[in-house]
């Protein structure tokens, strides 16, 4: 059985003030079954990891994006590496905002988890389509060509990683996949990874994902978890979010012991 990950993404929010209650308020309240990781801005990593490893080391600690090259005259970037000594053990790759305000194509998405794994850090590769593909019919091929592209780079291995899948219609819209729609992408991109001989890979769905709808979301059987953004802001709807994932995991192990 595929552990579940809740992987909160803070975006360009917080304060070390607001990193340290909200990780000291989460980590008591979690339990084992569940992987839980935090994406917090760059410069609160540091902040994040020390709180996090206070707590117990439950909560494991990423970055929202890495530059590819380990150093250099790239002012204002932060490498895997830098994020990896700050902490973090892992990265978002090519999340779309990265893809949509910061120029990442498919290209620079792969090289980027090449530079994650460089650094050892594990990636979590961000798909998805946007409105007008979906509606062109088009989603599955945008998703497996994003997928496609990390795929295909012998060096941007994504095993120790996960995928999320998260439709750009659904990102801080409040506008929600269905669990039928969610579910059967991630039957397409599991289909995809399954050939690629990456049948334990984790993949997430994000896109305005909620302490009220994370249960039915994560009863679908190809859904390991969820990427959420604006409800991962406030520890009590996060740590709900991670009881779903949790409920989740234990329906599936009991389906497993009573077949
Ligand atoms: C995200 O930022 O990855 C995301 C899914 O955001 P939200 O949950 O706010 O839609």
């Amino acid at each position: 059985m595929r552990t579940p990950i809740v992987a909160g993404n803070w975006k360009m929010h917080g304060s070390r003030e607001f990193a340290r209650a909200f990780v000291q308020a989460l980590a008591p309240r979690l339990d084992a079954g569940v992987e839980v990781l935090l994406f917090p801005p760059q410069v609160l990593l540091g902040t994040v990891a020390e709180t996090c490893a206070a707590e117990g080391g439950a909560i494991g600690v990423g970055a929202q994006t890495v530059h590819v090259e380990p150093e250099g005259a790239f002012t204002g970037e932060t490498s895997a590496e830098l994020a990896r000594d700050a902490g973090a053990s892992w990265t978002l790759v090519g999340h779309s905002e990265r893809r949509q305000h910061f120029g990442e194509d498919d290209a620079a998405v792969a090289v980027r988890v090449a530079a994650a794994v460089r650094a050892g850090l594990a990636p979590v590769l961000c798909v998805g389509e946007t409105l007008a593909e979906r509606r062109a019919g088009e989603a599955e091929a945008v998703v497996l060509r994003q997928l496609d592209a990390v795929l295909e780079r012998a060096d941007a291995p994504l095993a120790g990683g996960a995928v999320a899948y998260e439709p750009v219609w659904a990102i801080g819209t409040g506008e929600t996949a269905t669990p039928a729609q969610a579910q059967a992408m991630h039957a397409v991109i599991r289909e995809r990874l399954a050939a690629a001989g990456l049948d334990g890979l984790r993949v997430l769905y994000g896109g305005s994902v909620k302490a009220d709808n994370a249960a039915e979301l994560f009863a679908a059987p190809d859904i390991d978890g969820g990427l959420v953004g604006g409800a991962s802001l406030d520890a009590d709807s996060f740590a709900a979010i991670v009881a779903a994932a949790r409920a989740r995991g234990r329906a599936s192990s009991t389906e497993t012991r009573n077949p």
